[in-house]
């Protein structure tokens, strides 16, 4: 019952929330996105898709695989048994957290090194291997925490209250709201530095814009990305108190004045509609019906049987949180990305509105995508499970349309 009413209120949420019409009332054409792009350089593009690519679903294929095998079989728990800990439940829960991470990390490990040596072939990484092992050290203790959270969660409710599903994903849901608020005071100073934009033409400019806009920014922040890669790019993050507009240090050395007027646009198009906020809501929601339905698979005795662990007292259970939680965050993948473009489009949208200018706007929207080496028209089924933006076709198809919309007769 519980389950039926928050999937019932995600599904309303973002069936409600999501700007689904890209260009109301507007037939997106098809649009070249090569054309007039140098042949040397689409081929470059693809050069680096098709050895990144597969690298990378290899590397995420083999951590799932792996927390499968061990979650949904008895050896997970049979390996948790094992481990030191056993004194205190909570210890135990976090020591397995920190094991099962480590092996999830060390599978997809080789993938992870052969994607950042492509990275660094082809010109978009600048870190050197300490910093990056750095990096994967921090992202893995992010992990840790995170996932040691939830396992804490799911395994002290379950010893002590007996509907425990519901408190457990009114806290899950709780978790997803203060990670989010966090999120750009704890993990962004992680891994880069924050300076407010130095006074000057373009901060000038930009708050100028952010102004005509009506949407209240004070500052700028510039992040030190250049010291982990050349590609170029801006966010939102935070909401409340902790909303922020982040570029990136390589857009302001190595774009246009104009193209960073449209990429900010763009960002102010996310703080305007409130995007991190809504988004921060589904994502809470989502994890409420989410956690609801991992305690009810993992109270059943049959999945007891197959992954080999007792009642509510044993820390075993957390190789089998693991797995669900990796299965539901995949197959949630398709869905994340199905409403992130949409509002990404809708992003879009209020860019070409405040710029006024959908020719300058392909033409930044070209040559970001070269200097980022992406695709621009990735095939079907990555683009349906990994595509959090529109495409370069697409978005210079919005752009035509858009103009087309307000050409006069
Ligand atoms: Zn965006």
């Amino acid at each position: 019952m519980w389950l039926a009413l928050l999937t019932v209120a995600f599904v309303l949420t973002v069936a409600l929330s999501t700007p689904w019409d890209w260009l109301p009332g507007a037939q997106l054409g098809r649009v070249d996105p090569t054309a007039g792009l140098p042949p040397e350089q689409i081929d470059r593009i693809a050069a680096y898709r098709e050895q990144v690519v597969p690298v990378g679903l290899l590397g995420a294929l083999a951590s799932l695989v792996l927390a499968v095998f061990l979650g949904l079989t008895r050896r997970g728990a049979r390996l948790v048994r094992r481990l030191p800990g056993a004194r205190w439940w909570w210890l135990q829960v976090v020591v397995a957290v920190i094991v099962l991470q480590l092996l999830g990390r060390v599978v997809s490990l080789t993938s992870a090194i052969r994607a950042e040596q492509v990275r660094h072939e082809f010109g978009l990484s600048t870190q050197g291997w300490w910093g990056w092992g750095a990096d994967q050290l921090t992202a893995y203790a992010v992990g840790v925490v995170t996932i040691s959270l939830l396992a804490l969660l799911v395994v002290g409710l379950w010893r002590r209250v007996r509907r425990w599903w519901f408190p457990a994903s009114l806290f899950a849901a709780a978790l997803v709201v203060a990670g989010s608020f966090l999120y750009p005071l704890v993990v962004e100073p992680l891994f880069a530095h924050f300076t407010p934009m130095p006074d000057g033409a373009v901060r000038s400019s930009l708050l100028a814009l952010a102004d005509r806009d009506g949407v209240a920014v004070d500052e700028v922040l510039v992040a030190d990305a250049s010291a982990r890669t050349t590609s170029l790019n801006a966010y939102v993050s935070g909401f409340g108190a902790t909303k922020r507009i982040v570029v990136y240090d390589t857009l302001l050395t190595r774009a246009t004045p104009t193209e960073i007027r449209l990429v900010v646009a763009h960002e102010l198009g996310h703080a305007e509609n409130g995007d991190v906020l809504s988004g921060t809501l589904m994502g809470a929601l989502g994890a409420a019906a989410g956690v609801t339905l991992l305690a009810l698979i993992v109270k059943s005795p049959r999945t007891r049987r197959t992954a080999g662990y007792g009642g509510p007292r044993d820390a075993a259970v957390v190789p089998a949180v693991l797995a669900l939680v990796a299965l539901g965050s995949f197959f949630a993948l398709p869905v994340h990305n199905v409403v992130s473009r949409a509002v990404e489009a809708r992003a879009d949208l209020h860019a070409l509105e405040l710029t006024a200018d959908p020719g300058t706007f392909a033409a930044a929207q070209r040559r970001l995508a070269l200097a980022n080496l992406s695709t621009p028209d990735p095939p079907g089924l990555l683009y349906v499970w990994y595509a959090s933006h529109p495409t370069v076709s697409q978005r210079l198809a919005l752009a035509a349309a858009w103009s087309a919309a307000r050409e006069p007769g």
